[in-house]
């Protein structure tokens, strides 16, 4: 293929990657914005494999790789539970940064790629190196501890070092140093010694980063990370002199600053604060997530048949879906107590919060996969005036997000966050197994309102006998 036919392939990849994010945005037309950036990508591994810049004896292992690559993907994807999803998206991270670190060493070690470059060329070259390498480090780093803390192999609680700040701006002094090191070696050996050391920091810099963040503010690290595995091929585009890879990069990074933005709005943080880590953890600690709360008060139970009794006799019902849904699996038969109370003329809509769930959108997807219409599923702040006119709040393995202790308990870890005020429907109903705190480790006042009632069990398992009760 000739650079200007592999040229022309990467702009019309380019244009199909904007039109997926812009299908992204919107549940309508997510499909179509996948379908393009499948079209896409493949149009850009197509146009990179048989660019000028790959030779021919080149191709063989190109080729062996990309169905290795291939056969991998495929197991997870059909191995991957879809609770399981957080901890893959933060595993790929971790692959991108990965690979941008690589990259960044082979760069270096390669003669050709340094050949022929005046000292501003090469300055510059080295800069995208060094800078690429420490961006793709602490991405790798702090993804794999996100993937400890979201698959639960590492605790929820956030890790506070005494003058953990004062700890971070030291190796980012040490970063700058060894940088400048780095800019004046003469060979590639001298050059070696500071790289290395300044990866060994970005690695425990991105672990320490990750590790300090607890509580509510993991959405935030997610995105977090999604926005740096964009600058990561970002950089690996500039080290590779791949244009593609650097609009993709930009695009991925900047689309994922703009999530860690919303979700902290969401949350009513400041970015600062949730990086810097820690926040709102002094007053009071929060216990491991799933750890069983001190009871505060009495709570009331309720019946599964009681509950399709109150469901039946509503007028308007308001159904808030949380991350014990997705665990439950529960979302089919969410559909159909939806469809058998609209067939009853019951106005049933969905309240999502930003954060529900264990990824960005996770509540969303699971609806739309049990084909939920999309006109009844509504964001927090579209309905959360809505609560006192509703006679049946209907919580389904959510926790911190309807927690009222954001509102009303400045001491506590998710103080400040928006929540949806289920507590002001004339029933509210939380559907879980146990008395067991959510995600920020938390105790829940919602449980002990007089107006509340709790259905304890497997949602799916209880939502199954709501339905049958409803039917009969
Ligand atoms: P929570 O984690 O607060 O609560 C989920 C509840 O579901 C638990 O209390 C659990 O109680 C219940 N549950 C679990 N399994 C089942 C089941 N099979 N049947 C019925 N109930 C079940 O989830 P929320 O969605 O309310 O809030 C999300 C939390 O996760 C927030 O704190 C958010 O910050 C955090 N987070 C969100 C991310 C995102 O991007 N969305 C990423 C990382 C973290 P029990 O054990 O008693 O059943």
């Amino acid at each position: 293929m000739s650079a200007s036919l592999a040229t022309v392939a990467y702009i019309g990849a380019t244009i199909l990657f904007i039109l997926s994010l812009g299908g992204l945005s919107n549940q309508e037309t997510a499909r179509r914005g996948n379908l393009y950036g499948m079209i896409g990508m493949s149009l850009a591994v197509l146009a990179t494999i048989f660019g000028p810049q790959v030779t021919a004896e080149g191709i063989p292992m190109i080729v062996g790789s990309v169905l290795v690559g291939a056969l991998i993907g495929l197991y997870a994807a059909r191995k991957v539970q879809m609770t399981q999803m957080p901890e893959l998206v933060a595993l790929m991270h971790s692959m991108v940064g990965m690979a941008a670190a690589l990259v960044g060493y082979a760069t270096y070690v390669d003669p050709e790629a340094s050949k022929n470059l005046d000292s501003a060329a090469h300055a510059i070259h080295a800069g995208e190196i060094y800078i690429g390498i420490f961006i793709g480090a602490v991405t790798f780093s702090g993804s794999v501890a996100a993937f400890g803390k979201l698959s639960g192999r590492i605790g929820g609680s956030p890790l506070l070092l005494p003058a953990r700040h004062w700890l971070n701006l030291v190796g980012l002094i040490a970063v700058v140093y060894f940088g400048r090191e780095f800019m004046n070696a003469h060979t590639v050996q001298e050059g070696m010694v500071p790289l290395i050391i300044m990866t060994a920091i970005a690695l425990l810099f991105g672990i320490h980063m990750v590790m300090a963040i607890g509580g509510a503010d993991m959405p935030v690290v997610v995105s977090m990370l999604n926005s740096y595995s964009g600058w990561a091929a970002a950089a690996t585009g500039f080290m590779l002199s791949n244009d593609l890879l650097i609009v993709i990069g930009a695009l991925v990074g900047s689309s994922g600053a703009i999530l860690s933005y919303i979700m902290c709005n969401a949350m009513n943080r400041s970015f600062i604060s949730v990086i810097a880590g820690g926040f709102g953890t002094t007053a009071a600690a929060p216990k491991p997530t799933g750890e069983a709360a001190e009871p505060q008060g009495e709570v009331s139970p309720i019946l599964a048949t009681e509950t399709a009794e109150l469901l039946r006799d509503a007028k308007n019902v308001i159904v808030v879906p949380g991350y014990g849904m997705a665990v439950a699996q529960a979302q089919h038969t969410v559909f159909e107590i939806t469809k058998t109370l609209r067939d009853k003329g019951v106005n049933v809509r969905f309240g999502i919060h930003p954060v529900a769930g264990r990824m960005p959108g996770h509540m969303n997807v699971l609806l739309a996969e049990a084909k939920v219409p999309y006109d009844i599923v509504f964001e927090m702040d579209e309905l959360n005036d809505d609560f006192p006119e509703t006679d049946v709040a209907i919580v389904i393995g959510a926790n911190d997000i309807v927690n009222p202790a954001a509102q009303d308990d400045p001491t506590s870890p998710i103080a400040g966050m928006p929540v949806l005020e289920v507590w002001k429907a004339r029933t509210s109903i939380v559907m879980k197994r146990s008395m067991a705190s959510g995600y920020a480790g938390v105790d829940n006042p919602l449980f002990y309102k007089e107006n509340n009632r709790m259905l304890f069990g497997d949602a799916k398992k209880m939502l199954d006998e709501v339905l049958l009760a409803l039917k009969a």
